[in-house]
């Protein structure tokens, strides 16, 4: 069967100094890992953790938990403790709730320098504990709490006031020796937002994290942080993603990890190549790509399977795919590894394939192909 090609990227990594969120490294030449927020009250414990198992069933490398009171403070050591993944504490407003944090065994605690005015005095010992404890710091600027200051002198939340606010942070504990910082500049809007991250880029090397804030609804926001982040991705700029979609948190993950794989920024599992069918079609396209898809769900081999409506680009998309079929006249003609194996009737085209389909992930297992 071969080893899968050597994924082609767009562009070179851009060069970033590299922090460890727990056992995950963010940054430098470390993968652009994939992360995303728990919906629970923090508080309640068992259902975050619950949460949190999903997510990292789903792929989610690490997750961010909010910290609105001192229960959820209070839930965070426990939480540390017992999620397979790195947590990443969520605060806002009070430094108290980033000490309790730190001491809670979180793997990294984000910050907003819009609404930490009452952090500004805490800078120094907030540094020195973190330090202390190995912990880094998200400097997590958002468009929707941009610092009243910069609001006022650039009007809006404009690229250059994202930036201006996020180094502008990272400064404050750059004063006290501490540079163990990633940095997000949200907006919800991708052109705002990639213009933010462009210029960021070039202005530092922290890691940063990428997002579009308050993307919306599952369809929507997918879109548009597609968009953004393969602009920035396709550049060499991010080194973590967080879709953010209103919409279970299970979803961004798959959103993040499928604009990654899209852009062979990690090794691409399954992967159906289908025709969108056309008056030329001779099978049911859209319920045949449907139906292989749901039988080879949760598979991990990087397999590629082409579902193609005819014979006009049916063979040739089969052939170059590792499984395929081409339909016309009632039948399928099964190709594996461009060679035609069988020709089996419509009814059992399906069958077919997820048969071939199993087959070859056994054999990548075997060769450990896994992804
Ligand atoms: Fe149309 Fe055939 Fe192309 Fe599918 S493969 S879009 S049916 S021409």
């Amino acid at each position: 069967l071969g080893t899968p090609s050597v994924p082609t990227r767009l562009a070179p990594r851009r060069s970033s100094r590299k922090i460890q969120v727990g056992s995950v490294a963010v940054g430098g030449d470390a993968p652009v890992s994939v992360q995303s927020m728990t919906t629970t009250r923090t508080s309640d414990i068992g259902a975050t953790l619950q949460q949190i198992a999903e997510l990292t069933a789903s792929g989610c490398q690490i997750v961010r938990v909010a910290c609105p009171t001192q229960d959820d403070a209070d839930a965070l050591s426990v939480i540390a403790r017992k999620s397979q993944i790195p947590v990443i504490a969520d605060i806002h407003f009070q430094p108290k709730y980033v000490f309790a944090a730190i001491d809670a065994g979180c793997a990294a605690v984000r910050v907003n320098p819009g609404n930490i005015k009452q952090f500004d005095d805490k800078v120094k010992e907030i540094a020195k504990a973190a330090s202390a404890a190995g912990t880094p710091i998200r400097i997590g600027v958002n468009a929707g709490s941009l610092d009243a200051r910069l609001l006022a002198k650039y009007g809006k939340a404009t690229p250059e006031a994202l930036v201006e606010s996020a180094l502008w942070e990272c400064s404050l504990f750059e004063e006290h020796g501490f540079q163990d910082i990633k940095i997000s500049v949200k907006h919800n809007d991708p052109v705002v937002m990639v213009n933010a991250y462009r210029q960021l880029a070039a202005q530092c090397d922290y890691p940063l994290h990428l997002g579009v804030t308050e993307a919306g609804p599952a369809f929507q926001g997918t879109i548009k942080s597609a968009v953004a982040f393969g602009a920035l991705l396709a550049e060499g700029i991010g080194d973590t993603i967080r879709v953010s979609l209103s919409a279970p948190p299970a979803e961004e993950v798959k959103v993040g990890i499928q604009i990654l794989e899209s852009l062979n920024l990690r090794q691409r599992r399954l992967e159906i190549v289908s025709c969108p069918s056309c008056g030329r079609a001779q099978v049911d396209v859209y319920k045949l790509a449907d139906e292989v898809t749901a039988g080879l769900e949760g598979m991990e081999v990087p397999l590629r399977v082409a579902v193609m409506g005819c014979v006009v680009n049916g063979p040739g998309e089969a052939r170059e795919a590792d499984l395929g079929v081409a339909s016309g006249n009632g039948k399928g003609q099964i190709f594996v590894k461009g060679e035609v194996i069988k020709t089996v009737p419509e009814s059992k085209i399906v069958e077919t394939l997820i048969e071939e389909a199993m087959k070859i992930a056994e054999q990548m297992e075997k060769d450990g192909i896994a992804s």
